[in-house]
Parts: C-alpha cells; structure tokens; sequence
C-alpha cells in the first residue's frame, strides 16, 4: 500500500518529491556508486529541525523504511534506502558567533572550513570538502580513534551521550578502534531515539575555540 505522502507533504515546508516527479537533482549522491541503483519512494528535502521531526513520524506512523543522508559519503550505504530518504542537505548554515561555530546537519566540510577560517577558528575534520558534517560527527568519522574522539566531542543531551558511549563500546568489542562501525546515526535508529535535534559540543578545535554542531 502506497503511504499518503499528502498527509507529510501538508505539514513540511522543505519539498517532497515522489512517483513520477522523482528526481534527486540537488541530493548529495552516495559516494559509493554501488548504491546509485537504489532508488528511494520519495525524498523529502527537509528545511528544519520541525520538517525532519515530521518526517520521522509520518515514517514511524506508517512503519516505512527510511535512512537520513547529510553529504552521501557512507561507504556502507547506510544513508540509502527505497524506502523515504530523509535529505537535510538544504539545512546547511554556517555561522560563528564568538569563537563558536553553529553548523546545520547538512553542510559540508568544505564549507564549514570556509566560514570558519574567515573568523579565525576552524575544527579538526579532515581534508574531504564534500563530506557532510552530520554523518562525520554521528558517527566519529575515521579521523580519530572512537576513544580519542568520544573526548573531544560532549553531547548535552543523556540519550545522545549513552549512544556515544555505546558506539565507543562496540567498536572496541569489534577490535577495530577507529575502523567504521554503525554511526550514532543508526544506532539511535534502532533505540527509536529522537533524531530531529542532537546538539554536540566540539571541545578540542585549533585556537581553543569551540565548535558547535546542531542538527
Ligand atoms: C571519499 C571520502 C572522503 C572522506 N574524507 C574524510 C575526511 O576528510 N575526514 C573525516 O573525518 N572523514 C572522512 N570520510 C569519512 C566520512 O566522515 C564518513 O563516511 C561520514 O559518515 C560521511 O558523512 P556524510 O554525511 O557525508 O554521509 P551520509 O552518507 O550522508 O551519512 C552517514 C551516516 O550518517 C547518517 N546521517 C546523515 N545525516 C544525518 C542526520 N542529519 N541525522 C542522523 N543521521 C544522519 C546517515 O544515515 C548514515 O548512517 C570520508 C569518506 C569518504 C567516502
């Protein structure tokens, strides 16, 4: 049975596309091209934190499948799906107010480097520009070991830094210390946590200046 994506579309100010006017023109592509096949029912192209929180329930309500994609960079095709693709690449302000940089779910890491560096303070995040920084952050990326990175990253709310602490437990269980392993992202899927706001604190950046990740 199809979903009543109308029902979704009413309440969300981002667009929705879907049947026939499908079409990810504008969507982060998966890096890993043995997922360009997949194609999702529809794609909401969320706006704010409310259009990803609607989004979540609207997929919950009609028990669909569903995966969240900030720059499309997970090799394991976790930010894929044929069922609603959840896209906040629209979501992408950068801004820096005294030292702290404010980072929406779906920018990319070239982009924040150059907001950054104009304000004199930057973050340790790599060197690929168009890896998104919602996926680097929830799942520790592979620039730090998942120790060293559950260190520099506190996140405000409990729920978020269990899972924190989870995935640092796994991966050590798994012998692979900064090897990939489910992101944050998934594993608070799977506990059915509330993703629309996750607020992580950035302790260690260059110049002591602290980076603030909302998405
Ligand atoms: C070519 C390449 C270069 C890389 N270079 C670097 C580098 O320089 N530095 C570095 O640290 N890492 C690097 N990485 C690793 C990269 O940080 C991780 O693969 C990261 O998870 C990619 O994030 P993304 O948002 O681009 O990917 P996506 O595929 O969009 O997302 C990755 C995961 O996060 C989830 N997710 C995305 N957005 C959200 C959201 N808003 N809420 C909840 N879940 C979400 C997805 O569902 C998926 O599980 C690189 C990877 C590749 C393939």
């Amino acid at each position: 049975m199809r979903p009543p994506l109308s029902e979704l579309e009413r309440v969300i100010d981002g667009d929705l596309v879907a049947g026939g006017e499908l079409t990810t023109d504008g969507v982060p592509k998966p890096f890993n091209a043995r997922f360009d096949e997949a194609i999702p029912q529809a794609v909401v192209r969320c706006t704010s934190p409310g259009d990803v929180a609607e989004t979540i329930a609207f997929i919950r309500r009609h028990r669909l499948r569903s995966a969240a994609r900030s720059g499309g960079h997970c090799l394991a095709g976790r930010s894929t799906t044929t069922g609603i693709l959840i896209d906040v690449s629209p979501m992408r302000t950068v801004s820096v107010d005294d030292g702290t940089l404010t980072i929406g779910a779906g920018a990319v890491l070239g982009e924040v480097y150059a907001e950054a560096i104009r304000h004199g303070v930057t973050i340790a995040g790599g060197s690929c520009p168009s890896v998104g920084i919602a996926g680097l952050a929830l799942g520790f990326a592979h620039l730090l070991s998942a120790p060293q990175a559950r260190k520099a990253v506190e996140a405000r709310d409990r729920a978020v830094r269990d899972l924190l602490d989870a995935i640092v437990d796994e991966r050590a269980r798994a012998g692979r210390p900064g090897g990939p392993a489910r992101s944050v992202a998934d594993a608070m899927l799977d506990r059915q946590e509330a993703l629309a706001r996750a607020e992580l604190t950035w302790l260690r950046t260059f110049r002591s200046s602290i980076g603030k990740i909302r998405h």
